[in-house]
C-alpha cells in the first residue's frame, strides 16, 4: 500500500468522522425545544402590600429575573411565577444551543483544515 494511499484512506475516514459528527449535532439542535437567551437570577422583594410581612422584618418574597446584555447594558425581566418552570427550560436550551453551535463550528473548521 503507497504512503499516498494512506494517507488519503486516513484523510476520508476522518472526513466522514467529521461530517458524521456535524450530522448529528444538527440532528440535536433540530430537536431542541424553544429558547430563550440570558441568565436567570433569583432575588427577593418586597411586595406592594404595606401590611405585609415583607415590610415589617418578615421575609421578602423571592422572584426570578432573567437578565442579559444590550448594547452593553445589563437588561432584566421578571419572570411571572407561572412560567417559572417553562422559561428554566427555555434558558437551559439556550445553552445547549450554544453548545451544539460550538461543536458544529469545529467540526466545519476541522473539515476545512482537511481540504490542505
Ligand atoms: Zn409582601
Amino acid at each position: 500500500m503507497s504512503v499516498m494511499y494512506r494517507y488519503n484512506t486516513v484523510m476520508l475516514s476522518r472526513r466522514s468522522e467529521l461530517k458524521a459528527s456535524r450530522r448529528e449535532v444538527l440532528q440535536q439542535m433540530r430537536q431542541l425545544g424553544p429558547w430563550v437567551e440570558g441568565t436567570l437570577v433569583a432575588t427577593a422583594r418586597r411586595c406592594g402590600k404595606k401590611n405585609c410581612a415583607c415590610h415589617h422584618d418578615g421575609p421578602k418574597h423571592p422572584v426570578l429575573f432573567l437578565t442579559w446584555k444590550e448594547f452593553g447594558k445589563t437588561v432584566s425581566l421578571y419572570i411571572p411565577r407561572a412560567m417559572e418552570a417553562e422559561v428554566r427550560i427555555w434558558a437551559e436550551h439556550y445553552k445547549k444551543l450554544k453548545e451544539l453551535i460550538r461543536r458544529a463550528s469545529e467540526a466545519q473548521k476541522q473539515i476545512i483544515r482537511l481540504r490542505d
